[in-house]
């Protein structure tokens, strides 16, 4: 999933900050006891999503696609006093454990777990109707349109959809590659680019993230 050679990547880690003790053990222990570890976005990616986090000081924070709420909880890291960090995951089976690890982090009160399909979710939940500050989308990548859509009218000016693994391991580059995600993540980044109520850019790092800036037109 990763573009750089591996020890220049190891070099990029060894330079970055480390993550807290609970970040660690949820990835140690994610890669132990739960299929599919490597969608758990880890420690490069989780310490820039945290400094996305600081810079805007949300209220309101949105995750689609919690898996083991690494990146939850490091998108709350930035968390106004008062803020709030809502995510959404389909899969049952984390709740107990997504549950224990938001409980022994100290802004355990301002995550908020939703077990469920994300489009019917934000589809019926009345805090869903507030404009959110930021979007984290890393669902099924054939819904990241549906997502985008759903939400772009509900994000404040200035306010940021970032969508995670718009890269696919490089997949999208290749016209060879025609499975149903490869297709929805390339039509995503077509989609938001041509948006006038967002400026769009598709960062390189780790598996690809786009991160779309709401803005007020006319
Ligand atoms: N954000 C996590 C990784 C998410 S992996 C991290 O960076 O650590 C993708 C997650 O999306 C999986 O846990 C999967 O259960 C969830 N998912 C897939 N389809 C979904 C849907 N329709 N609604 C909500 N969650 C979904
Ligand atoms: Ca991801």
């Amino acid at each position: 999933m990763e573009f750089l050679p591996e020890n220049i990547d190891r070099y990029a880690g060894l330079w970055t900050e480390p993550a807290s003790e609970l970040l660690e053990r949820i990835e140690r222990e994610t890669w132990q006891e739960v299929l599919m570890p490597r969608m758990l976005s880890g420690h490069q990616q989780g310490r820039f999503l945290s400094l996305i986090s600081h810079l805007m000081h949300p209220k309101r924070i949105l995750e689609i696609g919690t898996y083991t709420g690494y990146s939850a909880l490091c998108l709350a890291e930035g968390l106004a006093p008062d803020g709030v960090l809502h995510t959404i995951d389909i899969n049952e089976e984390l709740e107990t454990r997504v549950r224990g690890y938001f409980n022994a982090y100290g802004k355990g009160n301002q995550m908020h777990l939703h077990v469920g399909a994300a489009l019917d979710v934000l589809e019926t939940a009345d805090w869903a109707r507030e404009p959110w500050d930021l979007v984290f989308i890393d669902a099924d990548k054939e819904n990241y349109r549906a997502y985008y859509n759903a939400l772009v009218e509900r994000v404040r000016p200035g306010g940021l959809i970032v969508a995670d693994n718009v890269l696919w391991s490089g997949k999208v580059a290749d016209p060879e590659e025609q499975d149903s995600e490869t297709e929805g993540l390339r039509a995503y980044v077509a989609q938001v680019q041509k948006d006038p109520r967002v400026v769009h850019q598709l960062l390189p790092f780790r598996d690809g993230l786009s991160v779309s800036r709401r803005v007020v037109r006319p």
